[in-house]
């Protein structure tokens, strides 16, 4: 199974090609961690003004009203080209899209979609990553115009270079759950918000800690009603976990064919489990992309339809683990030797794919209690 295209698609895809071939960036192994944050702002800068972002999305609000088809076909191409991802960042604006107001998409989403105003996603906290629904960061209404919030979120993204913060934060009380969330588009420069960046094992500083102390922030900034927060976090996330970005299997394809290059180059008979192991990957990598096209061509996941993004996000985890611990077990111990080998960063990386935008364990239940009609664990 592959894609059937149109004409114009056809034409979209031999002019993004042409057009990545002068533009995809390689980004230096030893960059800082504030030069990797300017890598990439300057990419998602790049990509917008070569016309490739916001494609799908209306066009009064900076997008370009296309078919959900040729979102496809940019990831497809991105990770063909061995180019960085498009930025992440597109899947709040789904929720502000969703959510928002006439005025709040107006404002908000041309400079997310250009990277002229950068966003981070304030929703995991100590004791509330799984169970996001037992957060404890409180927004009460001071007055009718204005709430103020107060707690502390962590493992959030990019928040040192963040200018805007796309916040859940608790309206009702403890009890209500999920139905007592709100979410906020907050400044980062408010004052009473400080950042403080963790550093990883890796020596990495993508995560932050975020602490809110008597933020006034204003009603108006609300996005959606107070008690929609639950459902403007379901819709980003759901948009986050679905790989139906073609982008991670056409990576992963032009990962196999490395790895096989790879394999013909050392000939050795005695590799029968490494071939095996890369046969088996093949067969995922495969599976991974019948179904993501499946999909597409079904409409379910490119909608961020919910439940069914879990399918996604399960089997590309599997697939990207599999291949990364592939490409180390054939790689020896080079590159834990090697400071200019990127394998041992990305081994990582892949280790973390299985946690964000949610855990496998909270994928499996969403799957075995939505979609197959399971009872829920007492
Ligand atoms: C690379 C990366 C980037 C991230 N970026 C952001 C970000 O920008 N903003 C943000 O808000 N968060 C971010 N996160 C945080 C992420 O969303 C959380 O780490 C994730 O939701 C898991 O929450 P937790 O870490 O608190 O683990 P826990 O919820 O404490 O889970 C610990 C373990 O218990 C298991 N478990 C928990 N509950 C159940 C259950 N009911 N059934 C079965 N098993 C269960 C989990 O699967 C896991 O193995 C990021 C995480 C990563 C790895």
């Amino acid at each position: 199974m592959d894609l059937i295209e149109n004409q114009e698609e056809n034409d979209f895809r031999r002019e993004l090609k042409e057009w990545l071939r002068n533009n995809a960036p390689v980004w230096p192994q030893s960059q800082t961690e504030d030069e990797l944050a300017e890598s990439k702002a300057a990419w998602h800068r790049n990509l917008y003004d070569g016309g490739w972002l916001g494609l799908t999305w209306p066009i009064e609000y900076g997008g370009k009203g296309l078919p959900p088809y040729y979102e496809c076909i940019l990831n497809d191409e991105l990770g063909y080209a061995g180019a960085p991802p498009k930025p992440y960042v597109g899947y709040l604006g789904r929720g502000i899209a969703e959510y928002g107001s006439e005025d709040q998409k107006k404002e908000l989403l041309p400079s997310l979609l250009s990277g002229d105003v950068r966003w981070c996603q304030g929703f995991s906290e100590p004791g509330a990553g799984s169970d996001l629904a037992a957060m404890r960061t409180r927004a009460t209404a001071s007055d009718v115009s204005s709430y103020r919030v107060d707690g502390h979120k962590i493992w959030t993204s990019d928040a040192q270079y963040a200018d805007m913060c796309l916040l859940l934060a608790r309206t009702g009380s403890p009890e209500d759950r999920h139905r007592g969330i709100s979410a906020f588009v907050i400044p980062m420069d408010n004052p009473g918000i400080s950042v403080a960046p963790i550093t990883q094992a890796s020596g990495s500083k993508e995560f932050c800690e975020v602490f809110f102390d008597a933020v006034e922030v204003p009603s108006s900034n609300l996005i959606g009603t107070e008690g929609d927060g639950w459902s403007v976090a379901m819709t980003i996330l759901s948009y986050e976990r679905t790989p139906a970005e073609l982008g991670f299997t056409s990576r992963y394809i032009s990962m196999l064919d490395r790895l096989e290059a790879r394999l013909r180059e050392r000939n050795t008979e005695h590799d029968q489990s490494i071939y095996q192991r890369w046969a088996e990957c093949y067969v995922e990598v495969q599976v991974l992309r019948n179904y993501t096209i499946w999909s597409i061509f079904n409409g379910a996941l490119l909608t961020g339809e919910g439940a069914w993004s879990s399918i996604d996000k399960l089997l590309m985890t599997s697939v990207e683990q599999n291949l990364y611990r592939l490409s180390m077990d054939m790689e020896g111990a080079a590159p834990l030797l090697d400071c200019d080998n990127s394998l041992l960063g990305e081994y990582f990386y892949s280790r973390a794919q299985s946690i964000m935008g949610g855990t496998s364990e909270i994928q499996h239940n969403i799957i075995a209690t939505r979609l197959l009609g399971l009872p829920k664990s007492v």
